[in-house]
């Protein structure tokens, strides 16, 4: 665990901040018809305009700058030739690096008519995100945010992914410690103030286990059920933690564009 100077949540701050105008860029296109390839090109021309470089392309060797994951897919899905059609759940997660530091999180979007099975585990998945990250605080484990994500989850009957996890963030992308979306409360690492991490429940309609697909990255379930992913990066503080991602930007291009929520 590598904790932060406040200079460095400074750099955080900023490469995660361009991460959410990032996804509110990529929410104005986002409809029926478009092609996941031109996502990944306005989210590619953004960051670079804006004076970093995508965290994610070249990456262990991801070809490109969004991860953008469709219903049954779960995470690492490949932009391409793909289009969005009426009812995908689309799962958008983006990476930047600026100043030495990464930026690191996720939306999944409804697009047009979801069904109401879908849409419900949409809304779940993201308040599962709040729920796990309000436990990310000083003195807390793992355990405890993994537990508040798992438990809430499940009373609705899904699932949580237990092969891919959140982490932590600064210099590098993924660094220690490992946080799960399921565990028991008081167990694990305990949780130094300072310490930024990236929180990104994968929540499934039916069973937890995955499976890849040929392209050796794209993840996705078992049973071909819908999935969904959210993330936030916070730094765990003394009583609440200080999140440095924001949806606040996705939040005022979904009022305009109808096709998502
Ligand atoms: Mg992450
Ligand atoms: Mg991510």
């Amino acid at each position: 665990m590598i904790i932060k100077s406040t200079e460095e949540i400074e750099l955080l701050r900023q490469s995660s901040l361009l991460v959410g105008k990032t996804l509110a860029e990529v929410a104005k296109i986002l409809k029926p018809g478009v092609k996941t390839i031109a996502l990944d090109a306005v989210a590619e021309t953004f960051i670079r305009d804006n004076g970093a470089v995508p965290g994610f392309k070249g990456y262990g060797n991801f070809p490109a700058t969004l991860c953008i994951s469709i219903n049954e897919q779960i995470v690492h899905g490949i932009p391409g030739d793909r289009e969005v059609k009426d009812g995908d759940l689309v799962s958008i997660d983006c990476g930047t690096y600026m100043n030495g530091y990464y930026g690191d999180y996720a939306y999944t979007f409804a697009v047009g008519d979801v069904s109401d099975d879908v849409l419900k585990l949409h809304d779940v998945t993201k308040e599962s995100l709040y729920l796990g990250a309000k436990m990310a605080i000083m003195g807390n484990r793992v355990g405890d945010i993994g537990f508040a994500i798992q438990s809430y989850v499940e009373s609705f009957g899904y699932s949580v992914v237990r092969d891919l996890v959140g982490h932590g963030i600064g210099r590098n992308l993924h660094e220690g410690p490992e946080i799960y979306n399921y565990g028991r409360r008081g167990t694990g690492k305990k949780l130094p103030e300072n310490l930024v991490i990236c929180i990104e429940p994968m929540i499934n309609l039916g069973v937890k286990e995955v499976v890849m697909e040929d392209d050796g990255w794209t993840i996705l379930t078992k049973d071909n059920k819908y999935s969904a992913h959210f993330e936030h990066t916070v730094v765990v503080k003394a009583g609440k933690p200080e999140f440095l991602s924001t949806y606040e930007f996705i939040d005022e291009v979904i009022t305009m564009n109808t096709n998502i929520r």
